[in-house]
């Protein structure tokens, strides 16, 4: 038979986020229970050097600062499962989750941290050859390419920290941007072109990527000009694709309210979803800053409000008792 557990405060995810409300939620005595996903500690755990989070005056690796929120999550008393939501139930309260693993986890209060997942082109030379060429994450497949030439699609913080981080490996690191000018922050931008392994296409976009089927892999990449519509081949290895993040907000289609880019709608100034007792913190509901520290933020924001949510719930049924 399958096993359910209950928690006054159900959070889901674990990226800063999610270990966030984790922490002010179990140091408030509401025994969260926290689920993990697919991503244990999330985006962060698949990228090297982190500069901005405070508190860090040498540069902290994505990984180790994802595994210190774990174990102070932990040490508080946050309750943790391995799992992944696979169905939602919020049409009522306790809200119902079920886990891949069968297992059921009620809340009187959800905190969605799910975050974000890469974003692709959507090419079918790009699905042909994942895994076989064709990436989204630098740090996790970079070392493949030593002494390889390789492609990165995109123009934002993302696509320029993994070309800088590339280079480790690769001998030669193109960056493909649809514009002449680049979003990532000017400090990025900087060491991107003072680097000599690194040369930057502009007003380009990836048409097609070109491989090989006998062992599969990729052999180059088509590449457009949007401005004079010309094509051009391009000889490498790898394409790293970097065009930015999409909300991890499936399970929640139809239940609560979100924005056409199916980002979740909190009300503003609050991390409160149109769903009484259902919160929202970190990337999910934050398609202009999507930062650790904000998701961190948000996350500490939405224990706060839960704390308030119980509190008020609780005094509601004592009156009417
Ligand atoms: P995420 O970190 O996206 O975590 C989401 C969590 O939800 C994961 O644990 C996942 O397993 C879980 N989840 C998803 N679906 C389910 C499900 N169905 N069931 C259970 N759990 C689920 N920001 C900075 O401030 N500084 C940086 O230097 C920086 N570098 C970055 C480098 C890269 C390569 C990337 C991709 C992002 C970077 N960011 C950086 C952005 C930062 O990582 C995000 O803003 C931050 O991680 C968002 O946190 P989050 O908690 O909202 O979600
Ligand atoms: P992003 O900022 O949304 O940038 C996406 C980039 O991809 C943009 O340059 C965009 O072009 C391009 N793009 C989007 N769709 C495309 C398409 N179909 N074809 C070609 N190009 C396309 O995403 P991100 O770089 O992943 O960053 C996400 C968030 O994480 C940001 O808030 C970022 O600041 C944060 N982050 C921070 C750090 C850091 O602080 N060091 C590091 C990584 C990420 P346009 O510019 O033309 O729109």
């Amino acid at each position: 038979m399958s096993e359910t557990h209950h928690s006054k405060a159900l959070i889901l995810g674990s990226g800063p986020a999610g270990y966030t409300a984790a922490i002010y939620a179990a140091r408030a005595s509401m025994e969260p229970i926290l689920v993990k996903g697919l991503q244990p500690g999330g985006q962060l755990t698949i990228t090297t050097e982190v500069e901005n989070y405070p508190g860090f005056a040498e540069a902290v690796q994505g990984p180790d600062l994802m595994i210190a929120m774990t174990e102070q999550a932990k040490n508080v008393g946050t309750i943790m499962f391995d799992d992944t939501i696979i169905e939602a139930d919020l049409s009522k309260r306790p809200f119902v989750l079920k886990g891949d693993s069968g297992t059921k986890y009620t809340g009187d209060t959800l905190i969605i941290c799910t975050g974000a997942s890469a974003r692709w082109l959507g090419l079918k030379s790009e699905k042909k050859y994942m895994g076989f060429g064709v990436s989204a994450c630098a740090t996790c497949d970079g070392f493949f390419f030593r002494e390889k030439a390789v492609a990165v699609i995109g123009g934002g913080n993302t696509a320029v920290e993994e070309a800088i981080y590339l280079t480790n490996h690769a001998s030669k690191v193109t960056l493909i941007h649809r514009r002449n000018e680049l979003r990532a922050e000017k400090i990025l931008q900087k060491r991107a072109l003072e680097n000599p392994k690194i040369q930057i296409l502009w007003d380009s976009v990836l048409d097609e990527v070109l491989g090989d089927s006998n062992p599969p892999g990729v052999s180059g990449i088509r590449v457009k000009n949007v401005k004079t519509g010309d094509t051009s081949e391009l000889k490498l290895d790898g394409v790293f694709i970097a065009i930015g993040h999409n909300p991890n907000t499936e399970l929640f289609q139809g239940q609560v309210k979100m924005d056409n880019e199916n980002y979740i709608l909190t009300k503003p100034g609050t991390t409160q979803t149109n769903v009484p007792g259902v919160f929202a913190a970190g990337d999910v509901q934050d398609k202009i800053f999507r930062q650790a520290v904000t998701a961190a933020g948000t996350g500490c924001m939405a224990a706060l409000e839960v704390e308030k949510f119980i509190a008020e719930f609780a005094a509601t049924i004592k009156a009417a008792e």
